[in-house]
């Protein structure tokens, strides 16, 4: 039985990032649809299957090179939001110690020490200079 499916699977794509996220949005898809109305149900639910028959097309697909471009483009797509969750964390983390600026200039995300009261901040990035209360 194991040797039949490491049989089947040889030269197969197999699991990735991508086909991880498919079939996670389609478990979720299908939960979104259960709450739906009879009319949109049936469309959502289907919806929900196209994606998973999609992330198993992926796994089982010959074509390395195409389902790694495909990966490599749902990562750098994903980047910037893994980012953002990441700096959230950090500043929720930190937010006792220090206090998060935006830099009106270049938008970059500053962190100085909370109460030391009205103070000039320097954007590391730009060299913008603005004042404000910590
Ligand atoms: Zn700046």
């Amino acid at each position: 039985m194991r040797n039949k499916f490491a049989k089947f699977m040889y030269g197969r794509y197999g699991l990735d990032e991508l086909s991880k996220f498919l079939s996670t949005a389609s478990l979720v898809v299908i939960i979104v649809s259960m709450f739906l109305a009879q009319t949109s149900k049936t469309v959502v639910f289907l919806i929900a299957i196209a994606l998973l028959v999609y992330s198993y097309f992926r796994i089982f697909s010959k074509n390395y090179e195409k389902r790694r471009a495909e990966n490599a483009k749902y990562l750098k797509f994903r980047q910037p939001i893994v980012d953002k969750i990441k700096l959230r964390r950090e500043m929720w983390a930190q937010r006792k110690e220090f206090k998060f600026f935006k830099c009106p200039s270049c938008k970059a995300v500053l962190r100085v020490p909370k109460g030391k009261g009205k103070i000039r901040v320097v954007c590391k990035k730009c060299g913008t200079a603005f004042e404000k209360k910590t």
